[in-house]
């Protein structure tokens, strides 16, 4: 028994089908990233014997977990590579990875001044110094910035008149529908409230985590679940199991 080839993860399930190569879109784009298949179970064998075979093009991983969705076998791909990159990966993390992570604090200021951010961030100069000074390639577009979170719009237009439904959903928004699109919450308020379910919010709702475990900060990532696991529901005394 090899018990230094045991994994914490199930790569051992890997029945090699490359059904994760089909869907993982940073493959289908990045030459230079070795696929879900690769970085996952198979690199895994190796880096169980060597950490020096850990390959820095796992960096490329979003950690959007498609491939995990895909597998008919179960494997926790993107949890093997985010772990890989966690044990193995660059220990210092540059301001680029920490601007990128922090979805939270950077929507909240971008948001604020969205009329000036967005049409600042679509410049050639910004892009130019923004690949220079911390990283950020210059050919990246950035989603625009909404004027008005949607959880503000929420608080401000919607919350009072949840209170008349007798059924209730737990909405988990996320940061793309906060910062950059409301229109897509404010639809799922009104398609619930159509079919008679209220809508709550956490009452204190974080990122999930995604951009700070693809980024290497995984142990701000599960302070933030922390959190949303413990945050009640605003007008509810239950915790939400969002
Ligand atoms: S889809 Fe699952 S079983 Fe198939 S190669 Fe990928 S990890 Fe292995
Ligand atoms: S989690 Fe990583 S490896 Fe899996 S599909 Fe997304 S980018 Fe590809």
């Amino acid at each position: 028994m090899q018990e230094k080839n045991i994994s914490k993860f199930n790569f051992e399930q890997c029945q090699k089908c490359s059904v994760c190569n089909t869907v993982c879109p940073m493959l289908a784009v990045n030459e230079n990233y070795p696929g879900p298949k690769q970085a996952g179970p198979d690199g895994e064998r190796y880096r169980l014997k060597n950490p020096e075979f850990y390959d820095y093009a796992l960096k490329y991983c979003l950690n959007c977990k498609r491939c995990e969705v895909a597998c008919p076998s179960g494997v926790r791909i993107a949890d093997i590579i985010a772990s890989a990159k966690l044990d193995y990966g660059k220990k210092s993390r540059p301001l680029r990875d920490w601007t990128l992570a922090n979805t939270d604090l950077v929507g909240t200021m971008a948001s604020a001044f969205a009329p000036v951010a967005n049409p600042v961030l679509g410049l050639k100069p910004v892009k130019a110094a923004m690949h220079g000074l911390i990283g950020v390639d210059k050919h990246r577009q950035f989603p625009a910035y909404s004027g008005q979170k949607f959880e503000t719009w929420f608080r401000r237009k919607a919350e009072a008149s949840q209170a008349g439904y007798s059924r209730f959903v737990s909405f988990f928004h996320g940061c793309y529908a906060n910062y950059n699109y409301p229109q897509l919450g404010k639809d799922f308020v009104a398609v619930m409230n159509a079919c008679g379910y209220g809508v709550r919010l956490l009452e204190k709702e974080k990122c999930c985590g995604v951009a700070l475990i693809s980024n290497g900060f995984g142990g701000q990532a599960a302070a933030q679940g922390r959190v949303n696991a413990r945050s009640p529901c605003a007008t509810s005394t239950r915790t939400c199991s969002a």
